[in-house]
């Protein structure tokens, strides 16, 4: 527990932002990891190199972790971007020495390429400097190749020290691209994840109507338009509209009015067959379609919201009321175009209107 406890306090000052305002907070992270496997890896060479006896690696090899502790210790101070350029300075240079000083066989060359990952992966854009970037340490890398064939190192080492260096190099080279490519990936993930999470509300947002959750009638146009461009089953259509609803305003207040439109777009979700399209057309008028329903079956679902909807009461404070609706009911004839169509509704609910309100016209 008090383990679990005391790792957590040092993840949480890796995590600790420079305070910087525009920072990325995930670089940093990356640029201290990094700092720090690469302080323990110098730590353990050093151990290794003492074995040499050998003044001068031992100085050298000494330094590094000092470095590499330094980078560490003022990253909390300097801006990420400054922390990530030093480190990568500094891997660059430490690189090249180890290979100058122990040889090629040792394998810290490799630890070019960590710096490659490193720096397509972060988030500055400056795409021709990470280029020209990678193109110097692939010069780099050919030289110091060509380099060590023709010259001996300075510390040469017996066969089993370089053994056992190759080993501790290719571990660390492999953590050290591990994290990189680990953390960096995993906010391009996260990113993504957020992306579609967003553009998902958005999407939301352009076709639902924000008081009763129905579509709206852009998307009911839209689907209409696919619907009947399809049309294999019957379908019909209904338009309907709140009887005196001004009058609820007017008599309850508008927040009532409110209440009463929400209730009614429940109330379609409950009591209508479940593939039926619902949308809010206008201020207290609704669209419904039913896909796969002829004129007389449709009536017959109606029938029953009606009902239910008379069932419903409604307080309005000093009294409870009731409401009702009109419907006009149209079956699609394979050919009519959706203006046709929806005109013919609209005529069917006016003569409801003027017949007397809450019934439905087929
Ligand atoms: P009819 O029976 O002929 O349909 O009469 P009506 O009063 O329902 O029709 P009218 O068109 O005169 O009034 C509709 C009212 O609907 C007026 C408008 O204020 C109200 N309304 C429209 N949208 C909303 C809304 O989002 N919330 C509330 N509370 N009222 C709304
Ligand atoms: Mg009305
Ligand atoms: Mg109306």
């Amino acid at each position: 527990m008090k383990q679990n406890s005391v790792l957590a306090t040092i993840y949480e000052n890796i995590c600790r932002d420079t305070g910087k305002q525009n920072e990325s907070a995930k670089l940093i992270v990356v640029v201290r990891l990094l700092t720090l496997s690469m302080l323990i890896h110098a730590l353990l060479c050093c151990v290794l190199v003492s074995i040499t006896g050998h003044i001068g690696a031992l100085v050298f090899s000494v330094a590094s972790p000092v470095l590499f502790l330094a980078i560490f210790v003022l990253s909390y101070q300097w801006s990420t971007f400054a922390s990530y350029c030093i480190l990568n300075i500094c891997i660059l240079f430490w690189s090249c020495m180890n290979v100058y000083c122990f040889g090629w066989n040792i394998g810290i060359q490799h630890f070019l390429v960590v710096l490659l990952v490193f720096v397509f992966f972060c988030k500055y854009k400056h795409e021709a400097v990470k280029i020209l970037y990678a193109a110097a340490l692939f010069v780099l890398r050919l030289f110091l190749y060509y380099y060590c064939r023709s010259h001996e190192p300075i510390i040469p080492l017996a066969d089993n020290l370089a053994n056992a260096l190759q080993m501790v190099n290719t571990f660390f080279i492999f953590l050290a691209l591990g994290l990189v490519a680990y953390l960096f990936s995993s906010t391009t993930q996260e990113m993504e994840g957020k992306l579609i999470e967003y553009n998902r509300k958005l999407m939301k947002q352009a076709n639902t109507d924000t008081l009763t959750g129905l579509y709206n009638r852009r998307r009911t146009m839209e689907y209409l338009e696919n619907l009947l461009k399809a049309a294999e089953t019957q379908i019909s259509i209904c338009l309907c509209d709140i009887d005196h609803f001004k009058r609820v305003n007017d008599t309850y207040g508008h927040d009532v009015g409110d209440v009463v439109l929400k209730t009614i777009a429940e109330t379609f979700r409950k009591r209508l067959p479940p593939d039926t399209f619902i949308s809010r057309w206008g201020g207290e008028e609704f669209l419904l379609i039913f896909p796969r329903l002829n004129g007389d079956e449709a009536s017959t679902a109606l029938e029953t919201l009606r009902q239910k909807i008379r069932e419903l009461t409604f307080d309005g404070g000093t009294e409870n009321f009731t409401i009702s609706l009109t419907y006009g009911l149209v079956e699609y004839d394979y050919h009519s175009d959706i203006t046709t169509l929806l005109k013919e509704a609209d005529e069917k609910l006016y003569v409801g209107k003027e017949g007397g309100r809450d019934r439905i016209i087929f």
